[in-house]
């Protein structure tokens, strides 16, 4: 039977008094490790071990439930990034819209303090907001990155700098210059999954049907499609979860996987929290939407997922005249 790995990841921000009331975070240190600790815990009951992205203050500060989540099957080794978190200010800028060189400082500045509370360097990486322009591989791997799960493909988000219109939608090995392509830098990209049945678009949490006529950029809009993170007032993961499998299968991904998302900012302790029994109802669509298929669910890290990558061979795109 074929398996499908569920990579369930979560990126870890820290609270929001230290960075900014609009975004994405905790209110406290102690509130983060709640929800951290109940959204393995839940993961953990269907058989799926979480891979983090930690924002490196994070690291700092919470480095002992990491190393704790790290004996009990969770991948602890990633690193997420909004440089214009640093405390010091020093970047207005979300990843996409840094120069290749500020982006090599930013994110060595934010190995180095990652380190300083691991007491290693992150191997993984995840742009806030999947704010990426074409330099982003090239640096990741020139800095010691194996990988990660850089891209959300569909997703245009200009004041984010986020655009993934035509973005390889599986496991693939990252291109030196042109991030959407499959390339072959020692690199493995793992996407975040998306359902490309429909489009639409929001200016917030909520999906509406694309304006033609409106402006992305001076609306401040964010068009894309459906995934599997809990955080949606209202979505029907089990659709959600069928339509991505079945195009897994219909493109025919050497590496099938289905990759889900959230952040910090909810109590997965609280079985009446709407986000938590979103998560639960998503991670059972997925689990139903496998075996549907005739595939074997199995709970995946972004580790696993770069190990299958980098051993597989060359799959960039050969030249052609035209
Ligand atoms: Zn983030």
């Amino acid at each position: 039977m074929d398996k499908l790995h569920v990579v369930i990841t979560m990126d870890v921000e820290p609270p929001t008094p230290g960075t900014h009331p609009t975004a994405t975070g905790p209110e406290s240190w102690a509130d983060s490790e709640t929800f951290i600790r109940g959204y393995a815990e839940r993961a953990r009951e269907f058989g799926f071990p979480v891979s983090f992205f930690i924002h490196p203050e994070v690291a700092v500060e919470q480095a002992g439930l990491f190393e704790e989540l790290k004996g009990r099957g969770c991948c602890v080794e990633g690193l997420h990034l909004h440089p214009w978190k640093f405390r010091d200010g020093r970047y207005k800028a979300h990843f996409g819209g840094l120069s290749e060189p500020d982006m090599r400082a930013a994110l060595s500045e934010a190995v180095s303090l990652w380190q300083s509370g691991m007491g290693r360097r992150p191997l993984y990486f995840r742009p806030g907001t999947f704010s990426a322009n074409d330099s982003m591989y090239r640096v990741l791997a020139d800095l010691g990155f194996r990988g990660g799960s850089c891209s959300m493909p569909g997703r245009i988000w200009p004041r984010m700098n986020a655009i993934w219109t035509g973005a390889a939608p599986d496991p693939h090995r990252a291109h030196p210059v042109f991030r959407q392509l499959v390339g072959d830098l020692p690199f493995a990209n793992m996407p975040v999954s998306v359902d490309f049945s429909g489009t639409l678009v929001t200016a917030g949490t909520r999906w509406q049907a694309v304006d033609p006529d409106a402006d992305p950029l001076e609306a401040n809009t964010l068009t894309g499609h459906w995934d599997m993170r809990p955080d949606w007032p209202e979505a029907d993961y089990e659709r959600i979860a069928a339509n991505i499998v079945s195009q897994v299968r219909r493109r025919g991904a050497t590496i099938p996987i289905i990759n889900a998302i959230t952040h910090n900012d909810n109590d997965y302790t609280d079985p009446d929290d709407r986000v938590c029994r979103n998560f639960l109802r998503a991670m059972q669509a997925m689990t139903d939407a496998a075996k549907a298929a005739g595939m074997e669910p199995v709970g995946s890290t972004v580790e696993t997922i770069v190990d299958l990558v980098l051993a597989e061979p060359d799959r960039s795109l050969a030249f052609v005249y035209t």
